[in-house]
């Protein structure tokens, strides 16, 4: 079944165009890679998913209803779960508090999160400002896990994190992969992406240029949209 669809998406900031047909697909219990150089516009994309940018031209359906143009929060409400590039917890709020502040009815508890990082566990009393870098996007992760969303989407999923840290996010990702959590994820490190992903997406210059399964996105076509 197909969850996420966004067909045709054209997005603006004022008078500059960022995206000019942006064309992509999750289906449920997929893991799909949302690729590109930086300022490709894949932050552009997932913005104008949640609603958080207006697009001017395209359509994105989730769940089988049509959402362009809808309000941030309703999206949310739907079920997609965001975890933003630079994480953004409440920095004033315990691990605890930010999580039961997220909290939406389902599955997904905070011993559960805590089953899934347990660091969360060991930090819970602590404020969220107190915590490194990668407990920040632990705890941003299991903040919109806490929504109990249809679909996870990470924005940039382990940019800046110490490379041990990194491994427990992939290992995060794997896991919720195994329990059919579906999954919208942009992040540079090809070695852990690929094999995690079931279909990538790749975006040049606003536009989708090449979609399809890991094993088609051969070393030339990396090194045409991915080399540096
Ligand atoms: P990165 O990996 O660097 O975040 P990205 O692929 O996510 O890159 P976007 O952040 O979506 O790319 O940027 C797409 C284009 O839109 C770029 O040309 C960028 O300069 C432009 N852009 C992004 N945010 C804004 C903004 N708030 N105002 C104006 N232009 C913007």
């Amino acid at each position: 079944m197909i969850l996420l669809s966004v067909v045709g998406l054209e997005t603006f900031y004022g008078a500059s165009q960022a995206l000019f047909g942006v064309a992509l697909e999750v289906q449920e219990g997929e893991v799909v890679a949302l690729m590109g150089r930086n300022g490709m516009g894949k932050t552009t994309t997932i913005r104008s998913i949640l609603g958080l940018e207006r697009p001017r031209a395209g359509t994105i359906h989730f769940d089988g209803r049509q959402i362009t143009g809808m309000r941030p929060h309703r999206i949310a409400r739907l079920g997609i779960g965001l975890v933003p590039e630079g994480r953004r917890c409440f920095p004033n709020l315990t691990v605890l508090e930010n999580l039961v502040a997220a909290a939406r009815p389902g599955d997904w508890t905070v011993p559960r999160i805590v089953d899934l990082f347990p660091r969360l566990g060991e930090r819970r009393g602590q404020y969220a400002s107190t915590l490194s870098g990668g407990e920040q996007q632990m705890l941003a992760i299991g903040r919109a896990l806490m929504t109990n969303p249809r679909l996870l989407i990470l924005d940039e999923a382990t940019e800046g994190l110490a490379p041990v840290i990194r491994q427990d996010i992939w290992a995060a990702i794997r896991t919720l992969k195994g329990r059919g959590q579906s999954i919208l994820v942009v992040d540079k490190t090809l070695s852990e992406l690929l094999p995690v992903a079931d279909r990538c997406f790749v975006l040049e210059k606003g536009a989708t240029v090449f979609s399809g399964s890991p094993a088609a996105l051969t070393a030339e076509l990396q090194d045409r949209y991915l080399g540096v």
